[in-house]
């Protein structure tokens, strides 16, 4: 299943910003292929107040809204801004994981398979700040949302995005119930996930060196992030699928391929098939150039639903 919406295209954080519009465009593209021509797809709904008040606390919930523009973009911070039609991709955003969450738990096998094609990204977004592009912390929302609602007592979240997801480490960081593991380079913005960042035995952060290619991106996945999450046996995996540990990313200096994230995601399709009757969510983060953006939806997406 594909989760999208059309305002997700109406964020714009202002010219020569790298979150551009033009991400979700090509990443789109890719799943425009023929390969992916049997996916339901489904316009994601708006997260619910109620659905955002789980992870995000009431008083940046009422910031974001009462900074939302409607004229021109303003800033949060010096990464984040708000154009007229931010909110609204934000809601559509952490909704669209929400809604792929309560389809996959509805479904089994190689049916609970969904990716959300949205934006702005989210998994820097914090309990109290938005921060780093993201407005609101999606996959956070939609993990808070399996525990509450779904009768999901364990969740794993995977992020491979080059960056560490200070916010979604934050948002989970004393809760057992939630299992979260990031390969990340370090150093690099934000700054957080050091290995020995454990929380309550939760969190297992796999920093990588700049230049750190396919070889130390797979060893530390096969090593120490594949076995904590089977040892965490969670019923439902989600992905914070960022693309910027691409070789071609030009924020980040991480020398991986589209198949490095497809291997992995072929691994996390195994692991969900394993413990969580297929289950896996995926959903948009970071991810900079258009070129390597295409290309690693494509290899994600085949990994995911072919
Ligand atoms: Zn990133």
């Amino acid at each position: 299943m594909i989760f999208t919406h059309a305002a997700c295209l109406a964020h714009e954080p202002g010219p020569g910003h790298p979150e551009s519009p033009a991400r979700l465009a090509a990443v789109l593209k890719a799943l425009a292929a023929p390969a992916f021509a049997h996916l339901p797809r489904h316009a994601a709904p708006r997260a619910t107040p109620a659905q955002l008040a789980r992870v995000h606390e009431p008083g940046m919930i009422d910031a974001i809204h009462r900074a939302a523009p409607t004229g021109s973009t303003i800033r949060l911070d010096p990464d984040t801004a708000m154009s007229p039609g931010s909110l609204e991709a934000a809601l559509r955003a952490s909704g669209a994981v929400v809604a792929a969450v309560e389809a996959v738990n509805a479904s089994s096998g190689s049916q609970a398979r969904a990716f959300c094609a949205v934006r702005p990204p989210g998994h820097h977004a914090t309990q109290g700040a938005s921060m780093g592009f993201c407005l609101f912390n999606g996959v956070a929302v939609a993990a808070a949302h399996a525990l509450a609602e779904c009768g999901i007592e364990r969740v794993a979240i995977v992020d491979f995005d080059v960056h560490h997801g200070n916010g979604t480490q934050d948002i989970f960081a004393r809760d057992a119930r939630v299992l979260y593991v990031s390969s990340h380079q370090s150093p690099l913005y934000p700054g957080t996930g050091a290995a020995n960042e454990h929380g309550v035995g939760n969190l297992v952060n796999l920093p990588l060196a700049p230049g750190s290619g396919p070889a130390s991106f797979r060893d530390a996945w096969e090593r120490v992030g594949l076995p904590a999450i089977d040892a965490h046996a969670p019923q439902l995996i989600l992905v914070s699928a960022g693309f910027d540990a691409h070789r071609l990313d030009p924020l980040a200096n991480l020398d991986l391929g589209a198949e490095d994230l497809g291997w992995l995601t072929r691994e996390l399709v195994q692991l969900a098939d394993r413990h969580c009757e297929g289950r896996i969510v995926s959903t948009l983060e970071g991810g900079y150039s258009l070129t390597a953006l295409e290309e690693c939806t494509h290899a994600h997406a085949v990994a995911l639903f072919c």
